[in-house]
């Protein structure tokens, strides 16, 4: 037997640590329930057991149907309905749903090459490259595209598939405050020049890493003040669109169409089409010479298999929906929906009273609940409700500021969200969670 006496530590012997003992604590929220159904906008949810604490799911045989406000399913796409769900069916029959092997082997279909070619036109940028997972599109791009002797400078409240890729790449890493365009032109000016003319850089190449749409805290980054500190300072640009893509903008093509900017501003746009698109994976889009380049450095390409047949035509349907090139009118509608009801419910809830952070036009609404005790209780009264949602706290957001989030979708209805604010307003008496008298709250 061995034993600490040996110096022999277990692979499990940090498992019981203050994140571990705060999922048990939310035994009862619908995360420890597996789901059974579509993730639209109704999620059905698997019982459990009220005495079974254990973190592996048992199954009961009974579920509960609840309105779905916690998948990112900004579009209404996940219901994998009408023209997207046929032309994904008689893609697998005519594909399967593998192509088993990478992209530079026997993995490259005409799939591909029509999404990445889609991609590149939506988000207004001349060559795409795909990936079969949103998180490994950073955690392998950021190595592909900087490393030893190159600075990264990233927001703070970076994903953490921006933070894993920019320390595998090796890069010199430094942080600003989140959003704060005064700190991101601080460490600029700190570290660009070092002391030396700026003519002298001590940096192979600099690369400032964005989020268009925070997922934890609502927020927009600052896109055109960011620019002017480009051109000011002369960095490359990486903007991740997971959030904002199809979710933000007349069009729906996210960050640069929100602020009027020109895509040729940002060197890289990333997204990721398991949000917006219903489906799954991420892509780069940028200029032809830097995603040919990506094309032969990119491990996750060389090595990794390529988006799966059933997945890129899900993507290809929702992406032709969105511009209007099937079912024309009903892209613009979803998008409409969305930014009405990202609206309507943000109003709704600082009315009430309610803490909510985020900018007014974002679909992501994360609402205070501050005392970390309150989040396996407020998931609860809403779960008591027949109602999803999402409750975060450390250490994805700092101790006393535990919140839920609210993902609203085109696929919501007025009713839906009034249900939503009625039991809120419930909750939100019962928890005692309403900060302000109505006025209206956030920051
Ligand atoms: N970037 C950001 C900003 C994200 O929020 C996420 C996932 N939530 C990812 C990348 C990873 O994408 P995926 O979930 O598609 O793997």
């Amino acid at each position: 037997h061995l034993s600490a006496r040996d110096g022999y530590a277990p692979l499990n012997s940090d498992f019981d640590n203050f994140y571990i003992r705060r999922l048990q604590l939310r035994i009862n929220d619908c995360f420890r329930r597996p789901i059974t159904g579509v993730p639209g906008r109704f999620i059905t949810l698997l019982d459990r057991k009220s005495d079974d604490f254990n973190l592996s799911f048992k199954m009961t045989g009974t579920t509960t149907e609840t309105l779905n406000m916690s998948s990112y399913n900004y579009l209404g796409f996940a219901q994998s309905e009408g023209e997207c769900a046929d032309a994904v069916e008689v893609a697998t029959r005519k594909y399967g749903v593998s192509f088993a092997s990478p992209r530079g082997d026997a993995g490259t279909s005409e799939l591909h090459v029509e999404v990445e070619n889609l991609v590149a036109k939506f988000v207004g940028k001349e060559s795409a490259m795909i990936f079969s997972m949103g998180f490994g599109t950073n955690a392998t791009t950021f190595p592909a595209l900087v490393g030893k002797g190159c600075l990264i400078i990233s927001d703070e409240l970076n994903h953490s598939s921006i933070r894993f890729g920019a320390r595998l790449s090796g890069a010199v890493i430094e942080m600003f405050k989140h959003n704060n365009m005064n700190d991101l032109e601080r460490v600029l000016r700190e570290r660009i020049s070092q002391g030396q003319p700026r003519t002298h850089r001590p940096w192979k190449k600099i690369l400032v890493a964005v989020e268009g749409l925070y997922s934890m805290e609502g927020t927009m980054c600052n896109l055109p003040e960011i620019i002017a500190l480009k051109r000011k300072y002369k960095f490359n640009l990486f903007v991740d669109e997971a959030h904002s893509i199809g979710a933000l903008g007349a069009q729906g093509r996210g960050i640069c169409d929100y602020f009027g900017v020109d895509p040729a501003e940002v060197d890289i746009l990333m997204g990721t089409f398991t949000k917006s698109f219903g489906a799954n994976g991420g892509y780069v889009a940028g200029d032809k010479a830097l995603i040919d380049k990506l094309r032969v450095t990119n491990a996750g390409t060389l090595f990794g298999e390529a988006p799966s047949p059933p997945v890129l035509v899900q993507i290809s349907s929702a992406l032709r929906l969105i511009i209007g090139e099937i079912a024309p009118g009903q892209g613009q509608e979803r998008l409409e929906r969305l930014a009405f009801n990202s609206r309507y419910l943000r109003l709704g809830l600082k009315r009430l009273g309610f803490i909510i952070y985020g900018h007014d036009d974002s679909p992501i609404i994360p609402l205070l609940l501050y005392n970390p005790a309150k989040i396996p209780a407020f998931s609860h009264e809403m779960l008591k409700r027949k109602i999803a949602v999402v409750v975060v706290g450390y250490p994805a957001t700092p101790l006393i500021s535990s919140r839920a989030r609210f993902c609203v979708s085109a696929a919501h209805t007025k009713d839906d969200l009034d249900r939503l604010l009625a039991a809120c307003d419930q909750a939100g008496d019962i928890l005692q969670l309403k900060f302000s008298s109505g006025i209206a709250g956030g920051r």
